[in-house]
């Protein structure tokens, strides 16, 4: 009898996009880091659909609206925001914003910062998505999900395009659904 082996799992199509453009650049910004470039797949206009629709499609029907983080979640969340029909919070990075602000101070893999958030802008509940480009230690996406719980708003998950396992961001993300397209 043939032996039959177990099927081998497929990349999903946005996956097989980040696979073959993503960039990587030892040492940038500084020595020892591994800076990993989306820029490619923004700059392809089927890999920028498919990671789109993509990140659109895993929490369907479930928010109201997209918040993106400065800068490269602010290309995910207008597209995203447009494709859902939700609403889109921009996440700030410190002293940006007018206003009454929440903020954020958080570490980074490579220093760290200060997130902030303007108080008001859409009703308490509204169930929001948070998108950002690249999740790594996860410092600046645990800094949003206490901006957006803080706001008064309910949290329905995480998308992200690409997720550096090794730095073990999820862990620090708790309960939260996390969705990356590509994980390394
Ligand atoms: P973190 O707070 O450590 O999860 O870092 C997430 C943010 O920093 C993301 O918005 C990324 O844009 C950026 N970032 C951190 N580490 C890297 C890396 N190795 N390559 C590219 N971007 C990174």
């Amino acid at each position: 009898m043939t032996q039959l082996s177990p099927p081998v799992p497929q990349p999903s199509p946005a996956a097989a996009h980040v696979e073959a453009l993503l960039a990587s650049y030892p040492d940038f910004p500084q020595p020892g880091i591994l800076f990993r470039d989306l820029n490619p797949v923004f700059a392809d206009a089927v890999a920028f659909r498919a990671i789109v629709d993509d990140l659109a499609d895993q929490h369907r029907g479930q928010f109201d609206a997209v918040a993106g983080i400065e800068a490269r979640g602010f290309l995910l969340a207008a597209a995203v925001g447009y494709a859902a029909q939700a609403a889109v919070l921009a996440v700030r990075k410190g002293g940006k914003l007018p206003g009454t602000v929440l903020t954020e101070e958080y570490d980074l893999e490579y220093g760290s910062a200060r997130l902030e958030l303007e108080v008001g802008q859409l009703p308490a509940g509204t169930r929001v998505l948070i998108l950002d480009d690249v999740l790594a230690t996860g410092g600046t996406i645990a800094a949003t999900t206490r901006l957006i719980e803080r706001a008064g708003y309910t949290l329905t998950g995480v998308g992200v395009v690409l997720e550096l396992t090794e730095l073990r961001g999820r862990e620090r993300l708790g309960a939260s659904a996390v969705h990356a397209i590509k994980s390394i």
